[in-house]
């Protein structure tokens, strides 16, 4: 009986170690990671997941063309082979890439080997469209895993997570404002998605973030923040 309750409070406390450290987006139980930028000035980071995308990649770089903002754009290397020419368009307009893996798995128990296939994998469709390879990366799901640091490490990558989410896979236009509104401190990342993380022809509509980010830019304006590229808040190399 006594061996039941250790193994239940075991099995609890493995799975609540888990959710903390692998899950949960604000942990730094895996270092480096890096979620915010300096604290100094009242700058804040754009970044979006999962593209590019059909129909909402190219809405989004309209209006940060519009608005004169900067934005991290973190591709899956399988989407980018379905649109070589929207991640084109990404780097032409002056954004950042970065690495969301080729097929966006959940990164927690898989191999370090199949971590660094995916990771690779896509380095290398990005380095053939744009002739540079990302030196940022962002897990799908915010999910870290063992093998994930020192594949990172080895290819002189960093992990980037967030501070500011829109939480536009479930909100709509005025709730992804509050949010990522809410989220804003010195330095936030904010986190919002221009594509989809499942595989084509299903498509996610990202329509609510296309109608949230004038909101989000201008709200972030009227409370003196300016918008700052990914790179002034990495360290020095
Ligand atoms: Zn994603």
């Amino acid at each position: 009986m006594t061996f039941v309750v250790a193994a239940v409070i075991a099995v609890l406390l493995l799975g609540a170690w888990f959710a903390w450290a692998c899950v949960w987006p604000y942990s730094t139980f895996f270092r480096p990671v890096l979620m915010r930028g300096p604290a100094d000035g009242k700058r804040v980071t754009l970044t979006f997941d999962d593209g590019p995308s059909e129909q909402f990649t190219a809405q989004v770089l309209d209006i940060l063309r519009e608005q004169g903002v900067p934005a991290t754009f973190f591709v899956c290397g399988r989407n980018v082979e379905a649109r070589p020419d929207l991640l084109r368009r990404i780097v032409a307009e002056g954004h950042a890439v970065g690495n969301h893996t080729y097929s966006h798995p959940f990164v927690c128990f898989k191999s370090q080997r199949r971590i660094a296939e995916e990771i690779d994998r896509t380095q290398t469709i990005i380095e053939g469209v744009t002739g540079a390879r990302p030196c940022v990366f962002r897990p799908p799901y915010g999910a870290r895993w063992f093998g994930l640091v020192p594949t990172l490490l080895e290819r002189g990558m960093r992990m980037v997570l967030w501070s500011a989410a829109g939480y536009d896979w479930k909100k709509g236009a005025a709730g992804i404002t509050r949010a990522a509104l809410r989220g804003l401190k010195p330095g936030a990342v904010i986190l919002l998605h221009d594509g989809r993380e499942t595989r084509p022809p299903t498509e996610v509509d990202r329509s609510p973030t296309v109608q949230a980010l004038p909101a989000i830019i201008e709200g972030a304006r009227q409370r003196g923040y300016t918008f700052a590229p990914l790179r002034d808040f990495l360290p020095a190399a």
